[in-house]
C-alpha cells in the first residue's frame, strides 16, 4: 500500500501525553505524520519529512485522532420529530417513546435498516468519527435483534447486543419471561455478532436483580460490559457496572458519592486502563429532553475517567456530532476544551477497552481528522460551524 505523508501540520492532537509534553493532549506544533498500512509509522518535525508516494498538505491546521463515538443506536426504523417537537412544547421525556421506534423497527426490511445504519455511519464519518460503537435494542425479539446485530456489524466491530433496552408491550405483564428470552435464546442469536452486552438499568426499565442476570449471561459468552445507568434519576446501574468490570457506564446524569467512589476506585493501579470502569457522558441526549446536564467537573476533578458519545437516536439524541457534543461539555458540564477533546477521542477509546484508536502516535491506527481550524479549540470555539475539513479511516482520505 502506497505511504502518505501528512505535512504542515500547525497543532497536532497526539493524546501521547506519556512523552511528557504538549500537555494532557500531548499536543506537538509544526509536525508531519507518516502513514503505511493503516498505520501511523512516524512523526516528526516538518523540517525533516521522509519521503512519500502520497502527500497531503495541512496547510497549518490542526489535526487530531479520529473521534471515537462510544455510545450509540443506529439501527431503526421511522423518526421521532413529533415526538420532539411535543417535549419542546412542554412534554416530559420518560423513555416510553422507546416502543414507537420498536414497532416501526421490527416492521422495517433487512434493506431499510442497512440503508439507515449506513447513512448515518457516513454522516458520523464525515464530521470525523472514524470509530463508531452500535446497539441494538429496537427488535427486541430473538430473529430482529440477532438481524440488528448482523447489520450493525457489517459497518463496525464495535457492537452491542441490548436486547434489554426496554420490556417489549407483549411481555409486559411478565418480565421474568423477557429477562429469560433475552439471556437464553435471544443472546444465543446476538452473541455471535456482538462484542458487547448492555442494559438498560433504569426505573421502568430492568431494576438492579434482572440487570446483573443479563449482563452475567452476556460475560458468561464472553461479551463485555456496558450499562445505561442513572440516566433519568439515581439508581443502582452505576454501582452494578463496576461490581461486573463494566468498559463503561453510560449517561450519569444523577450519581451519589458512593457511585462516583466505586469509579475512581476502578482506576487504582490500572496503568493502561485496562480495568477502569468509564464514565460515559451524553450530552445530545439532555439537550435534545432539555434535563439538567451531568456534572462532568465533579467527576473529573474526583480522578474519574471520562468519555464524551452521541447516544444517536431517533428519540432522545438525534446527533451523530461529536464535534456538537464537546461544544456541549464545555459549555454546559464544565469541562476545559482540552478535556471534551481528549473525552471525544481517548477517553471513547478506553471506554471501549482499545488503545490502537483515540491516539496518534507510531503503531496507532491511522484515523485523524484534518480541522478547517488552527487548534482544537475551536471545536468548541466554533459551535455547530462544519470544520472537518478532511478525514482519513485506516490511513484513507474519505
Ligand atoms: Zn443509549
Amino acid at each position: 500500500m502506497p505511504s502518505l505523508l501528512v505535512d504542515n501540520i500547525g497543532e497536532l492532537v497526539t493524546n501521547d501525553a506519556g512523552r511528557g509534553v504538549g500537555g494532557p493532549l500531548g499536543i506537538r506544533r509544526r509536525v508531519a505524520l507518516l502513514i503505511e498500512d493503516g498505520e501511523v509509522v512516524w512523526i516528526g518535525p516538518t523540517t525533516d519529512t521522509p519521503s512519500a508516494d502520497h502527500r497531503i498538505d495541512a496547510a497549518g491546521s490542526a489535526v487530531l485522532p479520529g473521534f471515537v463515538d462510544s455510545h450509540a443506536h443506529l439501527v431503526f426504523a421511522g423518526d421521532r420529530a413529533a415526538e420532539f417537537a411535543a417535549r419542546m412544547a412542554g412534554e416530559r421525556y420518560t423513555g416510553g417513546g422507546i416502543r414507537t421506534t420498536v414497532g416501526a423497527t421490527r416492521a422495517a426490511s433487512d434493506s431499510e435498516l442497512r440503508a439507515t445504519v449506513r447513512r448515518l455511519r457516513a454522516e458520523a464519518l464525515r464530521q470525523g468519527t472514524t470509530t463508531i460503537e452500535i446497539k441494538s435494542g429496537y427488535g427486541l425479539t430473538v430473529v430482529d435483534e440477532a438481524r440488528s446485530l448482523r447489520i450493525a456489524a457489517e459497518v463496525s466491530t464495535e457492537t452491542t447486543f441490548l436486547g434489554a433496552h426496554v420490556v417489549p408491550a407483549e411481555y409486559a405483564a411478565r418480565p421474568d419471561d423477557y429477562v429469560s428470552l433475552v439471556c437464553g435464546p435471544m443472546l444465543a442469536a446476538a452473541a455471535p455478532h456482538a462484542r458487547w452486552i448492555d442494559v438498560f438499568c433504569e426505573r421502568g426499565a430492568f431494576d438492579a436483580d434482572h440487570a446483573r442476570a443479563i449482563l452475567t449471561c452476556g460475560q458468561a459468552v464472553g461479551l463485555g460490559v456496558r450499562v445505561h445507568a442513572n440516566q433519568l434519576g439515581p439508581g443502582p446501574g452505576v454501582q452494578l457496572g463496576v461490581e461486573l468490570g463494566a468498559a463503561s457506564v453510560d449517561h450519569c446524569t444523577h450519581l451519589t458519592d458512593a457511585d462516583v467512589d466505586a469509579l475512581v476506585s476502578t482506576r487504582a493501579g490500572d496503568e493502561d486502563g485496562g480495568t477502569t470502569t468509564v464514565a460515559t457522558l451524553l450530552p445530545g441526549a439532555e439537550f435534545s429532553t432539555r434535563s439538567p446536564y451531568p456534572d462532568a467537573r465533579r467527576l473529573l476533578d474526583a480522578g474519574v475517567t471520562v468519555a464524551l458519545a452521541t447516544d444517536c437516536n431517533p428519540g432522545s439524541s438525534y446527533t451523530s456530532s461529536m464535534p456538537f457534543c464537546i461544544a456541549l461539555a464545555v459549555r454546559e458540564m464544565g469541562m476545559t476544551p482540552a478535556e471534551a477533546v481528549w473525552a471525544a477521542t481517548a477517553g471513547g477509546a478506553r471506554a471501549l477497552r482499545r488503545d490502537d484508536i483515540g491516539v496518534l502516535r507510531p503503531g496507532a491506527r491511522a484515523d485523524l481528522v484534518i480541522l478547517d481550524a488552527p487548534s482544537h479549540l475551536h471545536l468548541a470555539y466554533r459551535p455547530g460551524v462544519p470544520l472537518v475539513r478532511q478525514v482519513l479511516h485506516n490511513g484513507v482520505p474519505r
